[in-house]
């Protein structure tokens, strides 16, 4: 390929016609007041690339990778503009042209994109040593000597992100197959009790995403959703050795890397026999859905891409789709919020279902939150590599929770998730950050 923008259908590359109406949602825009950090400038060198009227250096590979990848322009543009593919196709280009390669950059993404995400048994493996690190509290001391201060300011940083990984992972908490009513203890791991299920027969075959990151430090949030599902009539089918999507790497450049991903997952489904694919990680599903288009000229998965496209859905998406069974228990008691996630509600246009799904959760006293539509900075890995700006997009976020004077903030995606935990605990503030699925898991529980 010569390049991704001058590949890309043109009617994509001059959709934007310039009325800058994004302008006011974009949050780079909104921070700097420079046209070039706006959707529109961003286009516009998208546009100059594909006319070759300029190249794919780093002053344009700079200002790809400062954009969030937030789809708030895409919400609020009227002409239908596809950021999503303009962007994902930029990155690529820049990926591809030889000018950002520096050896320390290349390192991180090799190791991080290439070498951990490749495999998933390699992202358990580190997940592993990791936890071992923390669970001795060598992490603590580490932190508490003080010998973090000889190391840059950019490594601190990356440690103070560092997730906090569960003993437990996907495989042994949830049975690759479970039924509702069944009570098993999968993999020798801990019952955490499944939810009530129904007496009825299942209604559908459900398969379930269990994630890559999300299987490290939120395999809690898989069990939850597994219990919610079966709570509501559903078998739920999680291959253990499901691979990570890939969506990491198409919003990273690696476009070619992210089809090799989707094949593989492709493989692990048995589309034929599932209703429907779940996920509850909102930037992994605005990626899978994507699917069809990703490997729509690829003779051997197009069409397997079509049904994979047209099965999944987020897992707030299909409750409400089921008319999921509301809880009679309350849970707990309190004043709860909610973030949407930049790539639920942009990406995916779903904001009422989470909303709905809290609604009906007994001993819940929902409060709107302000700007609850802004990236709160986490965006993918871009606190880790534009810590600046998300630092900001992180503070402006926990004001207005904090406004609030909600005890619990709800958000239906681990980036999100990690990111508002992250910073409330370093404020000290105690407000729990939690997925709307463990709510409505924990409700049902109430009920037993
Ligand atoms: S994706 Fe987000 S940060 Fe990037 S141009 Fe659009 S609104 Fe701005
Ligand atoms: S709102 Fe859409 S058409 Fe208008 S400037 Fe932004 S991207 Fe272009």
């Amino acid at each position: 390929m010569s390049s991704y923008l001058k590949d890309l259908d043109y009617s994509v590359v001059q959709q934007c016609m310039h009325c800058g109406m994004c302008l006011p949602t974009c949050p780079t825009y909104m921070e700097t007041k420079l046209e070039r950090n706006s959707p529109r400038g961003r286009i516009s060198l998208m546009r100059a690339i594909a006319d070759s009227q300029l190249e794919a250096k780093k002053a344009f590979s700079d200002e790809m990778y400062f954009c969030l990848g937030c789809l708030a322009c895409e919400t609020a543009c009227p002409a239908g503009v596809d950021y999503t593919q303009l962007f994902e196709m930029a990155r690529a280009e820049v990926e591809r042209s030889v000018g950002r390669q520096s050896v320390p950059r290349r390192l991180f993404r090799w190791l991080l994109l290439d070498v951990l995400f490749h495999e998933q048994w390699r992202l358990r493996l580190a997940g592993r040593f990791l936890w071992i690190y923390q669970a001795l509290g060598l992490q603590t001391l580490v932190r508490c000597s003080g010998i973090l201060k000889l190391f840059p300011k950019s490594l601190q940083g990356l440690e103070a992100k560092t997730p906090t990984i569960k003993r437990h992972f996907s495989p042994d908490l949830i049975a690759p197959e479970e039924f509702p009513g069944s009570r098993r203890t999968p993999g020798g791991g801990p019952s955490r009790g499944p939810a009530t299920a129904t007496s009825e027969a299942p209604r559908y075959r459900v398969g379930l995403l269990t994630g890559c990151v999300q299987d490290l430090i939120y395999s809690d949030v898989n069990r939850d959703t597994a219990d919610v599902l079966l709570a509501n009539g559903c078998t739920v089918i999680t291959p253990p050795t499901q691979a990570c999507c890939g969506s990491l790497h198409a919003h990273n450049g690696e476009y070619e890397m992210a089809k090799d991903y989707a094949r593989r997952l492709l493989d692990h489904f048995d589309l034929d026999h599932l209703d429907v694919i779940i996920t509850n990680a909102a930037g992994c599903g605005s990626h899978l859905k994507h699917f069809d288009r990703l490997l729509h000229d690829d003779p051997k998965y197009a069409a397997k891409a079509v049904q994979w496209s047209e099965k999944v859905k987020d897992i707030s998406e299909w409750l409400v789709e089921i008319d999921f069974r509301a809880p009679e228990k309350s849970p707990t008691e309190a004043r709860v919020t909610y973030h949407d996630a930049c790539h639920l509600c942009h990406g995916q246009k779903i904001t009422v279902q989470p909303r709905e799904l809290l609604k009906k959760i007994p001993g819940l006293d929902n409060v709107p939150l302000t700007e609850s539509m802004w990236c709160c900075g986490s965006a993918g890995i871009y606190n880790l590599i534009q810590p600046e700006m998300a630092g900001k997009l992180q503070q402006r976020k926990l004001d207005h929770i904090e406004a609030t004077g909600a005890t619990i903030v709800a958000t239906g995606n681990p980036g999100c998730l990690l990111q508002i935990q992250n910073g409330l605990a370093a404020r000290g503030v105690e407000i729990q950050a939690v997925h709307p699925v463990t709510l409505l898991a924990q409700a049902y529980r109430a009920e037993n």
